[in-house]
């Protein structure tokens, strides 16, 4: 049978590649020590569970609206008018199956295949967003954030990488896989160059929002680009529950999109007629689920799972920094740590791999180390030498793997017998 080359030349997901050699060998009974997933080891809280299966004992088993039902879209709206400043309705609101449908379907509806539209995508980045442009049609524009800079792009690239076939730009802070934020000041600062470019739009993946570490910068604090009025109608805002709720496979994520006001909701309208022809809605009984993750009585689960976070991100960050040949900017944010290993390309293990690529060393250090990391390449140019770690394990997790990687790397030949100085993120 044919294969369309749209999806034969798509790359498969190398987050999810990494998760399920991790997985599979730590089925055969391999002692795996796995940061591989962006996946929170914590369950979901037991009242958005009660949540779902209320719904279910009451009967809610039928098709819901195409969108959501209304208790649903109406808590979302809600939510991101009272916590996100951003001015919307629930007609605004779509709940979608994960935030990577929402990705997917609003890149399908903001970009026109064969006519040249250019996507800028500040990088590193997401593994799937490349991927999910390409398929809109789009040409992926990485702006490459350099480690020195905390990964941060400057308004400056930003101006610098628009041009008149530019419709949108990708904005993910908390960001994956850097694990840093942009502060508010230079959020607005990219938000101002976009404002000033109007057939630009911006698709803001919130998905790590609540996921910010102040007590590790006091500048880690959330800022919606959809709340500005200069680009309101142009900001498409995406979120979900999989992260910051540890419901990741409830597969249940969100997408906003208010619109101008002389044609409100009118995107919005487009892409729940794309999901109607392509999933319809969630699984009705998670709906009500939603409700209760938006309330004020899952805010201490949340925080609890936040404040761990810090310290695991801290923890790692500190270990790794220890590390020769690693130089690792701290994290901020999300649950990454994405530190380059640079130094260390060209060395050969005691098992006698060359380390010639992030791809070599991840894959080595999987055989040799058991240990499980996402290698750089697939997020973008400049991340090639980079690996992702994600701390979404236990401290005693963290201590295991990263003793691994530290006894791995110095039983390298030719590496170098040095720290690299630590990176801060801290924005000035
Ligand atoms: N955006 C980012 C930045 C992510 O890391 C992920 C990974 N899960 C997603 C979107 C998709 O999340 P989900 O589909 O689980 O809601
Ligand atoms: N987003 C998570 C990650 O980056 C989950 C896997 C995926 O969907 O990419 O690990």
């Amino acid at each position: 049978m044919q294969v369309a080359s749209r999806i034969a030349q798509m790359k498969e997901s190398a987050t999810l590649a990494v998760g399920a050699r991790a997985a599979a060998l730590k089925a055969s009974g391999v002692d795996v020590v796995s940061f591989a997933m962006g996946e929170p080891d914590f369950d979901t809280p037991a009242n958005i569970k009660a949540a779902a299966i209320r719904a279910l004992e009451s009967g809610m088993t039928k098709y819901a609206p195409t969108a959501g039902d209304k208790g649903a879209r109406e808590a979302i709206a809600a939510k991101l008018r009272r916590e996100n400043g951003i001015d919307c309705r629930m007609e605004d609101v779509t709940v979608t199956v994960g935030a990577k449908h929402a990705v997917y379907m609003a890149l399908q509806a903001m970009i026109e295949p064969g006519r040249g539209d250019e996507f800028l995508l500040p990088t590193p980045a997401w593994v799937s967003y490349r991927p999910l442009i390409e398929l809109a049609g789009g040409r992926c524009v990485e702006i490459p954030g350099a480690t020195a800079c905390g990964f941060r792009v400057s308004p400056e690239q930003v101006a610098t990488a628009i041009t008149p076939r530019t419709v949108g730009i990708l904005l993910n802070s908390p960001s994956n896989p850097c694990g840093i934020t942009y502060s508010p000041s230079a959020l607005r600062a990219i938000v101002d160059v976009i404002a000033a470019n109007p057939k630009v739009a911006i698709l803001s993946d919130e998905i790590y929002e609540k996921l910010v570490f102040p007590e590790c910068d006091a500048e880690a604090v959330h800022w919606s680009p959809g709340s500005d009025p200069r680009v309101a109608d142009r900001t498409v805002t995406i979120n979900g529950m999989s992260k910051a709720f540890a419901m990741t496979g409830w597969r249940i994520g969100y997408l906003c999109a208010p619109g101008a006001p002389s044609a409100r909701g009118a995107f919005a309208k487009e892409i729940i007629k794309l999901q109607g022809q392509m999933t319809n809605s969630i699984p009705s009984f998670f709906l009500p689920a939603i409700v209760e993750a938006l309330s004020e009585r899952t805010a201490p689960a949340v925080e609890t799972m936040r404040s761990a976070y810090a310290a695991r991100g801290r923890a790692m960050h500190t270990l790794l920094g220890q590390i020769p040949g690693f130089r690792c900017v701290e994290p901020t944010g999300a649950f990454y740590v994405f530190p380059s290993i640079a130094a260390l390309l060209g060395s050969r293990t005691k098992g006698g791999r060359a380390i010639t690529s992030a791809q070599a060393f991840a894959d080595a250090l999987l055989e040799e180390a058991h240990v499980a990391v996402v290698p750089g390449e697939d997020f973008g140019e400049c991340a090639r030498t980079h690996i992702r770690l994600s701390f979404a394990c236990s401290q005693e997790q963290i201590v295991k793997g990263v003793g691994r990687i530290a006894e791995f790397v110095e039983a390298l030949e030719g590496a170098p017998t040095c720290a690299a100085p630590a990176v801060t993120s801290r924005q000035s």
